[in-house]
């Protein structure tokens, strides 16, 4: 399903620019889900500013333009800020979160934010390390515990409550590590191994993980051959 392939909900505030990315620039929020879809995929984006525009892009990029209209309403003692924009220093991370709801808890404002998304609830986790990493963001900006928020879906036309338990704080971190290990080294990531993600990855094109794969499969094979019959000839 290309719909499981969180590169088609990239944020159009958060595409790369063509200028390169500084050492010392915070990792997008957009980046962590395709990060956690595949490392690889999340580099060529972010790094390699390569990007293929295709339907389910589309549908992604017209679901953003309409949420990201900022602003701010109050509606049954609930304070509610679109296209609010996200900053960790702790974890170098920033973005905007389509939508964060205030509710009055004991004399303070409580944060939560809902992101929307096109598709329906997806098997991996990708969307979910986003909105915790939003949760990062605005724990540290209001110093107020944020427990969770939700994922709205298009497709379903649902919030799907999500806690931002021990997991999956844990995964968003592992997630932030690696990907700033990535951009640190500026070296793209190898293919991931999981075949039906590259199946449904509207980069596949631009990637090509199979010619990736293929040097390094017949390398191998080189090796293991002149291991069992070495080459008289490079003696
Ligand atoms: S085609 Fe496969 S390896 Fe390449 S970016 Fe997409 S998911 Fe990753």
């Amino acid at each position: 399903m290309n719909g499981d392939d969180p590169d088609n909900d990239i944020e159009h505030d958060e595409l790369p620019s063509a200028s390169g990315r500084l050492p010392s620039e915070p990792i997008p929020l957009s980046a962590l889900q395709h990060a956690v879809y595949c490392l690889r995929q999340a580099a060529l984006i972010h790094l390699e500013r390569l990007w293929e525009e295709n339907r389910f892009t589309a549908e992604g990029h017209q679901l953003h333009i309409a949420a990201d209209k900022p602003g701010a309403r109050r509606q049954r003692g609930v304070r509610r800020v679109t296209a609010l924009p996200l900053a960790s220093k702790r974890f170098n991370i920033a973005g905007v979160a389509d939508l964060v709801e205030f509710t009055s808890q004991n004399g303070c404002e409580v944060p939560y934010p809902v992101e929307f998304k096109r598709g329906k609830p997806k098997l991996h986790r990708a969307d979910e390390v986003q909105l915790c990493a939003q949760g990062l963001c605005l724990e540290e900006m209001t110093e107020v515990p944020v427990t969770g928020g939700a994922l709205f879906y298009a497709e379903t036309k649902r919030r799907q409550e999500i806690p931002f338990d021990t997991e999956l704080r844990q995964l968003t971190e592992t997630t932030i590590a690696a990907l700033a290990k990535v951009f640190a080294s500026r070296v793209t990531p190898p293919p991931t191994s999981l075949k039906s993600r590259c199946r449904a990855c509207s980069l596949a094109e631009l990637c090509r993980p199979d010619a990736v794969i293929r040097p390094v499969l017949a390398w191998r094979r080189r090796m293991v051959t002149n291991l069992i019959e070495p080459d008289e000839t490079v003696r």
